[in-house]
């Protein structure tokens, strides 16, 4: 943990281990697995963390496929 830095110290959860994100699946503040690539209709695309729940859900980062 880096507290005493100035320039980190903050509550921010990405400070932190395990890494706590907003899940871009589930929109869900979770323990991130990996970051994946999701499409959110034709061709848009967005990257960002998914949490371990979804990640198992999906069986790996790809994209989803709507
Ligand atoms: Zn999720």
């Amino acid at each position: 943990m880096s507290w005493n830095n100035r320039e980190n110290n903050s509550t921010n959860p990405l400070d932190q281990t395990p890494v706590i994100d907003r899940c871009i699946n589930c929109g869900d503040h979770e323990q991130v697995h990996a970051q994946i690539t999701m499409e959110f209709g034709e061709g848009n695309l967005n990257t960002g963390p998914i949490c371990k729940k979804c990640y198992a859900s999906n069986r790996g980062p790809r994209i989803a496929q709507f």
